[in-house]
């Protein structure tokens, strides 16, 4: 797998690597949305790049996890169907199937996350119709600013962690 991937730079510590399937999804997604018109290339790009962050965002949070147990990850590969995070099976591994469970967990959470975001951003930036607002105008205020909030807290909770963890490392 290593040979097909491209280093990317490090995050975390961590080596991220990024899969030549990546190039070859773009190059389809560019060649095929872009014979469809002038904005379709764009849309294409648009659509690679957030499953690219999407994907690099659910890695880390394996990687994050990993590093919080004590058990940090090797490197990271990304692949458009997602990505594998290769752990450092020298590391001391007690306490394993605890660990394993979380560094597991970590990934499924964080894309709960973004689906909320994802969301919250949607339902925020399209226009809604008028029989929408009559019928759910209310209710879906209400869920906004509680997505909202909810998003919020669960972020500054993000970067707490991260903060925790940069000190792990920086610590000799
Ligand atoms: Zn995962």
């Amino acid at each position: 797998m290593r040979s097909w991937s491209i280093p990317a730079g490090r995050i975390f510590g961590v080596e991220i690597r990024i899969h030549l399937t990546f190039l070859l999804l773009l190059a389809y997604v560019v060649l095929t949305e872009g014979a469809a018109g002038g904005a379709g290339a764009g849309r294409a790009v648009a659509l690679v790049g957030i499953i690219f962050v999407s994907v690099v965002i659910h890695e880390l949070a394996h990687a994050l996890a990993a590093l919080h147990s004590g058990r940090p990850a090797k490197s990271v590969i990304l692949l458009p169907l997602g990505g594998v995070t290769l752990m450092d099976e020298t590391a001391p591994q007690d306490r394993l199937a605890n660990r394993e469970l979380r560094i597991a967990a970590a990934g499924p959470l964080i894309n709960l996350l973004i689906a909320f975001v994802a969301g919250a951003v949607v339902g925020a930036v399209i226009p809604s119709t008028g029989k929408e607002n009559e019928l759910l105008g209310e209710q879906r205020d209400r869920l906004v600013d509680r997505a909202s909030s909810l998003a919020h807290e669960r972020v500054e909770r993000a970067k707490e962690l991260v903060r925790e963890d940069m000190r792990d490392i920086a610590r000799p």
